[in-house]
């Protein structure tokens, strides 16, 4: 993919993140490999949804500008660790999901084997500690709870989604909020009916081979 191509796909995805209400205003940031050592990142400041592809911001691994004319996310330490952490990751947005960070509220992750699409796609959901968002303190907390997983709740903060793509790393987001709509659901109703181990080993040994 083209670098041009990829900035309007991040574009378009701060737009669908609005649309959707998974974040307000100038809320979330999102990443994506452009290259061995290049990566395109979310500005900082400015309405999301209003974000233009010339808007995007390419940096080096280092978190050194390496093009664009806006100044990088304010989270980029949390982006650039990930990325650096892990090879297998082509993307990484953070967002504010409503439903998953009021989980993240109640201090919980999201660790729940009741819906097949949320282990098929996204796996457990680890809660991290809070982290003062900005800092590296953020990133820190981040960085000792990666391990392999797909996605992350911070504590009073949000959520983060990785994916081998943007497109991979959306869906996920999307599976995560929806997942998280539906058990605050089936938690009113007073009961999780979870599924049987032999369902959750066959869906956990399919999301392996995906
Ligand atoms: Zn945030």
């Amino acid at each position: 993919m083209t670098r041009r191509a990829l900035a309007a796909e991040l574009a378009a995805c701060c737009r669908h993140l609005s649309q959707r209400g998974l974040i307000a205003g100038r809320d979330g940031n999102l990443s994506a490999r452009a290259g061995k050592d290049r990566v395109l990142v979310t500005p900082s400041g400015g309405l999301k949804h209003r974000l233009r592809p010339a808007d995007m911001v390419e940096v080096d691994l280092a978190g050194r500008r390496q093009g664009g004319r806006r100044n990088p996310t304010s989270e980029l330490d949390l982006h650039l660790r990930i990325l650096r952490l892990r090879s297998d990751v082509g993307a990484v947005i953070h967002a504010h999901p409503p439903a998953a960070t009021a989980f993240a509220l109640a201090g919980e992750g999201l660790a729940s084997f009741s819906l097949p699409e949320l282990i098929l796609l996204v796996g457990r959901v680890p809660l991290v500690p809070f982290g003062m968002p900005g800092t590296p303190e953020l990133g820190e907390q981040v960085e000792a709870c990666l391990g392999g997983h797909a996605a992350l709740l911070l504590a009073n903060h949000g959520a983060v989604t990785l994916g081998r793509s943007l497109e991979e790393a959306w869906i996920r987001m999307e599976t995560l909020e929806h997942s998280a709509r539906i058990l605050l659901g089936a938690r009113l109703l007073g009961r999780v009916t979870e599924l049987t181990p032999e369902v959750v080993a066959r869906l956990e040994a399919l999301r392996a081979s995906v």
